[in-house]
């Protein structure tokens, strides 16, 4: 079967988030069970595009309002991903540094679109299956239906997976000419609550949605950024399938971005190797439980309740754990997240910013890592922590629900709550410093959590099966 999958981001090239991650390694795995599965995304100014060699594919033109635009498709050379990488180069338009926060991404990701369109339908032959990603890619099964001139390309069949449905890409109705031509009969496919609403459309035009965790569908009839009805209305095509993580990348065996390699039979002395280098780095105590927090420093993460439960836990707690936090967001939050360190010194410390690097050597130095998510469609973030040793302290909500068990329950290995708020965030960090003092049960958690198996091979089948059907 042939696979195209079309996104905004892709591991190593361009990643903000897990989108990325579970592009960079869905179609490697697609690959090795024997299918033929290519990524295509947009062509940003990034180190991957200039440490690697390229090739010119395609060269097209297409009009978006009233402008004529050019592009061009490269192909990396060596294949070195595991899969074909094809970018899409819009001069002016995509080749910036940045994915996203510009003021034109509607521009941007709208052309990005139509030319992966426009580029389709000249291949000689069509693929069996068109798979978009998010809101940014989510207008292409309308524009392969309904847009006169790409009807060609109408019986290819397209899935939509959703790892984000807080962000929908709304767009006023007037930037309807963006789109080529189109039957007019239509609009309602385009159409939610008097805005075209892109992630809307994909729900509506793709023949399967898939969510990136069973536990998310369920939430999403409830709770869906106002496309609560949509979702209950084509609950008939949509399917949760939980995200793998690429073992190859995410291995504490081979991570080369660590100082101290490990595995089941050393991690005790390199976990804390790793520990120590981090929090030598950090001021902060190695002799005292380690809690991290890694990610976009957003509501849906609940970053803005993090300053509060640092400051509450390092005070009514009395110090007995440090803190460090690895993210970028809310600037509100990112300056108080940095005042707070001067505060609690030698107990706290932060890293605005992103750095693929660190957050490797946080999973592996951490005793624990904290996800008070409000909204968590899939989460890698506790999934890596697994793999690494490291537990997980996490709300029950989607995807951290189907992936983490309380400690306190049969088979369990982590620290669950079910409120988002600085009382109960608190209380789970009170549970898991308890849990440290307890040596021997710590690490038969570890040893535990570090061989449960979240890698591809069983959920890229999953995929293929969706597709089949
Ligand atoms: P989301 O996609 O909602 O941001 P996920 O848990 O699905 O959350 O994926 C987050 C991914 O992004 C993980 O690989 C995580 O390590 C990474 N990440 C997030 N923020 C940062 C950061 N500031 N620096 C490095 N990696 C980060």
């Amino acid at each position: 079967m042939e696979i195209l999958h079309v996104s905004a981001e892709c591991y190593p090239v361009a990643k903000a988030g897990g989108l990325g991650d579970v592009v960079g390694a869905l179609p490697k795995y697609q690959n090795k069970l024997g299918h033929i599965a290519k990524v295509v995304m947009p062509m940003y100014r990034t180190k991957f595009l200039y440490e690697h060699e390229f090739e010119v594919v395609h060269k097209g033109a297409f009009g978006m309002a009233n402008y004529w635009l050019d592009y061009t498709i490269i192909k990396q050379v060596n294949n070195s991903l595991g899969f074909d990488l094809y970018l899409v180069d819009i001069f002016g338009l995509l080749d910036r540094e940045k994915i996203y926060g510009y003021g034109d991404d509607t521009e941007r990701f709208t052309a990005f679109q139509i030319a992966v369109v426009d580029w389709v339908s000249k291949w000689k032959h069509h693929p069996d299956v068109i798979n978009v990603h998010d809101h940014h890619t989510a207008l292409i099964p309308f524009i392969m239906k309904h847009c006169f001139i790409y009807r060609n390309l109408s019986s290819v069949k397209t899935i939509l997976t959703i790892h984000n449905a807080q962000y929908q890409g709304w767009m006023d109705w007037n930037k309807s000419n963006y789109l080529p031509e189109w039957d007019k009969w239509k609009w309602g496919m385009l159409d939610w609550e008097k805005n075209i609403n892109p992630l809307a459309s994909g729900i509506k035009c793709a023949e399967k949605v898939n969510t990136v965790s069973p536990g998310y569908l369920g939430e999403l009839m409830h709770e869906a950024n106002g496309l609560e009805k949509l979702f209950e209305y084509e609950r008939g095509k949509c399917f949760g399938i939980l995200n793998g993580i690429d073992n190859e990348v995410w291995n504490p065996k081979t991570d080369a971005f660590l100082e101290y390699v490990y595995d089941i039979d050393d991690y005790k002395e390199k976990k804390a190797a790793n520990k120590k280098i981090l929090c030598d780095q950090f001021n902060l105590d190695e002799s005292k439980p380690l809690i991290v927090f890694i990610g976009r420093l957003v509501g849906e993460k609940a970053a803005d309740l993090l300053p509060a439960v640092i400051g509450d836990s390092i005070y009514y707690m009395e110090g007995k754990m440090n803190f460090l936090i690895l993210g970028s967001g809310d600037k509100a939050v990112e300056f108080q997240l940095e005042n707070l360190q001067n505060q609690f010194f030698g107990y706290y410390n932060s890293m605005i910013g992103y750095n693929e690097k660190l957050s490797h050597q946080m999973y592996a130095g951490a005793d624990f890592l904290l996800m008070p998510s409000r909204v968590e469609p899939c989460g890698l973030n506790q999934i890596y922590a697994l793999r690494y040793g490291t537990i997980p302290i996490v709300r029950r909500t989607g995807g951290l629900k189907d992936t983490v068990k309380d400690f306190g329950e049969p088979g369990g290995f982590g620290i669950c709550f079910d409120i988002a708020s600085v009382g109960d965030i608190c209380n789970a960090i009170h549970r898991a410093i308890e849990l440290y003092q307890q040596k021997d049960k710590v690490n038969k958690i570890r040893k535990h959590i570090m061989k449960i198996d979240h890698s591809w091979e069983k959920s890229a089948q999953i995929y293929i099966n969706l597709y089949n059907s």
